[in-house]
């Protein structure tokens, strides 16, 4: 009989944790090496491929513990080749991540909150209530699950992690940063720290938390409007850390690390297309260095917005251009499928 209440999630113990568990069990505390390699380097999602330890021993662990691996229940394909799954976690709560080809590159978008608390007006995920955070382990499954896709699919590596997926990622940092210290351990995935970029809707105390901590990974900021009026009326956020408190956040960013930002950026009808929008941009721009994305905008049912026009975002793009500001016009990925940006709402 299986007694689920008594049995850990093996993925919860630190390395240490695991060596004194094998002591206290009369084995060597190499075996935990072993079998933590098994967890998170293999990515074993069972006891049973973990064919360097003996039966008796895997029959112990069995009693003990279970891996709480994600499942992907649902997967689609979208006509441009990017893939989303829904993903299942053990409670049976449900995340979107979705796997984005280009030619040089295979990125991975994770989620990293069940639901957002966020509420940003153009945003399909906000729609969902926030129910939980994702674990570390949870964050790193994703990864691991796109990455499997990546060399199933495409013949290629996995190149790139965003976490632009559901939620917030600086409202869950502490398991966020576990989860890309996984990722980037040569025990763990190995991957690079410039190949990962955290994006924020811009809280200002937690970049200074990030600049702090000395974070090697990627920051881009979910900007949409440098007024404050604008950017409170599509981003609540905005009203407790206003514009000015993200500049001096950046500010202390860049002080602290040296490393530039990348603002994102929709342009609609009638809430930020004039020049003086656009012009409150490049000033925002100047606080520290940085890029800008101007992504097109998904529309997400009910209409309220809509993408403003060719003529506008190149009045946009001349306007940081001209001033030095590296600007990019990003098309959506996955429309067909609702796995473009901001359109992750479990609806598949
Ligand atoms: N909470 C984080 C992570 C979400 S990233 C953040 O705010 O950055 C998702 C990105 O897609 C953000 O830049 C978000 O502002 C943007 N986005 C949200 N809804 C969108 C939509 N309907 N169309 C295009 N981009 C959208």
């Amino acid at each position: 009989m299986e007694t689920i209440t008594s049995r850990r999630d093996i993925r919860k113990l630190k390395l240490d944790e695991l060596k004194e568990f094998f002591v206290q069990h009369g084995e060597k505390p190499f075996r935990a090496q072993q079998v933590y390699e098994w967890l998170w380097m293999k990515s074993a999602k069972n006891f049973e491929q973990m064919t360097n330890i003996s039966l008796p021993l895997r029959d112990m662990l069995k009693e003990h513990f279970v891996i709480n691996h994600i499942k992907v229940d649902n997967m689609q394909r979208s006509t441009d080749g990017t893939i989303k799954n829904a993903v299942t976690l053990h409670d049976g709560l449900i995340v979107e991540s979705v796997l984005i080809p280009t030619e040089k590159r295979i990125t991975a978008c994770v989620s990293s909150q069940v639901g957002c608390s966020l509420a940003c007006k153009f945003c399909a995920t906000a729609r969902l209530k926030r129910q939980r955070n994702l674990s570390p382990d949870e964050i790193y499954d994703q990864v691991v699950a796109i990455k499997e896709q990546a060399e199933l699919f495409f013949g290629r590596p996995l190149t790139n992690i965003v976490f632009m997926g559901m939620g917030e990622p600086l409202l869950n940092y502490a398991n966020v940063t576990e989860a890309i210290e996984k990722i980037t351990n040569q025990k763990g995935l190995g991957m690079a720290n410039k190949r990962i970029t955290v994006s924020t809707v811009g809280i200002a105390k937690m970049i200074i938390k990030m600049a702090d901590d000395g974070v090697k990974f990627n920051l881009a900021v979910s900007l949409h409007a440098a007024l404050d009026k604008t950017r409170s009326s599509i981003m609540p956020i905005n009203d407790s850390n206003p514009l000015a408190e993200l500049g001096d956040a950046l500010r202390y960013w860049y002080q602290k690390t040296k490393r530039n930002v990348t603002y994102e950026y929709v342009v609609w009808k009638g809430i930020n297309d004039t020049e003086e929008h656009a012009r409150a941009l490049l000033k925002f721009c100047k606080i520290i260095p940085s890029k800008v994305n101007l992504i097109e905008y998904n529309p997400i049912d009910d209409g309220a917005f809509q993408q403003a026009s060719d003529e506008t975002l190149n009045m946009y793009m001349h306007l940081l251009e001209s001033n030095g500001i590296t600007t990019r016009i990003r098309k959506s990925r996955g429309k067909d499928i609702d796995a473009a940006c901001g359109q992750l709402a479990n609806k598949g």
